[in-house]
């Protein structure tokens, strides 16, 4: 099924058909948004950093979005998340309208539903790791099934560091930390910006393993925020996003596939 809606590098200038996913939810998308648009500021500042941006995550897959500095990744990736208002268009949670919703139905859906990895791991320094892992199941009243609690440790090889408090803690263990608190409520899918961006490439390289893992083991949905090729090389799609519209995408990407994509965009961009 083709989950991206605008043909191949043509700009979305006129109205397109909604996707069957804006009308009746699918079976098997974990998240979709539909003519998505999104407004910052007004007047002379007003910038327009999504523009009727279409499209589906899969479930049990991983999707990098790419794209030059400032063409609407956090954006996107804010908004599918009902993190910040969208300004048109619609964005679904597995079956769940997130306009439809009040705020205190937004925040209980971002808390169970959904999981987030940043580019700052956001740890609490006074939890132990595994307090950090479970405090937002904790602040939710559910318990964490034990037995996916522990295959998640040991997953993201925390079985021996569980009592450490995040300063005791390379950044990498800390971000695997961050990695194993979003997979253990075991969200219908997890949105990370750049969160290997503050990693050495060793690091990076292990939390991506474990974030790739996740999807192949654990069968978990994953959409990720990155500038960096080989990053996007751990994820089953990439998505190209180009001044807030959606130009390309790319199925079983590789680094150097996806380097050419970019250098290729660059030259288009300069010729232009
Ligand atoms: P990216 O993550 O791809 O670098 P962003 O989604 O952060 O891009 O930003 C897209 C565009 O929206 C940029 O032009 C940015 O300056 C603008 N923008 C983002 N957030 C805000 C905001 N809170 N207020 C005003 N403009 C914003
Ligand atoms: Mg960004």
């Amino acid at each position: 099924m083709c989950t991206l809606l605008h043909p191949k590098r043509s700009p979305s200038v006129t109205a397109e058909p909604l996707a069957p996913h804006a009308l009746h939810p699918t079976p098997g998308i974990a998240a979709a948004t539909t003519d998505l648009s999104k407004v910052h500021g007004s007047g002379d500042t007003r910038v327009v950093a999504l523009d009727r941006v279409s499209i589906a995550f899969r479930e049990g897959e991983f999707t990098a979005i790419m794209g030059p500095s400032g063409c609407g990744k956090s954006t996107l990736m804010h908004c599918a998340a009902g993190l910040d208002p969208v300004s048109s268009g619609s964005v679904r949670i597995g079956t769940t309208e997130l306009s439809t919703l009040d705020e205190r139905q937004l925040t209980e859906l971002r808390r169970d539903r959904i999981g987030f990895i940043f580019q700052a791991f956001n740890l609490l320094p006074t939890l132990t790791a595994l307090e950090n892992i479970t405090l937002p199941m904790d602040i939710a009243g559910r318990k964490p099934d034990r037995q996916w609690l522990d295959r998640v440790v040991s997953m993201v090889g925390l079985s021996e560091r569980l009592g450490h408090r995040p300063g005791q803690l390379s950044g990498g263990q800390q971000q695997r930390v961050a990695v194993a608190r979003a997979l253990v409520s075991r969200p219908a899918i997890i949105f990370g910006d750049e969160p290997t961006g503050n990693l050495d490439s060793r690091a990076g390289t292990e939390v991506l393993g474990f974030l790739r893992d996740s999807v192949r083991e654990l069968g978990q949905t994953v959409v990720m925020v990155t500038h960096d090729p080989v990053a996007a090389g751990f994820a089953d799609r990439v998505v190209f996003l180009s001044d807030g519209r959606l130009v390309d995408e790319m199925a079983h990407p590789s680094p150097d596939r996806v380097l050419d994509r970019l250098k290729e965009f660059d030259t288009r961009a300069r010729a232009s």
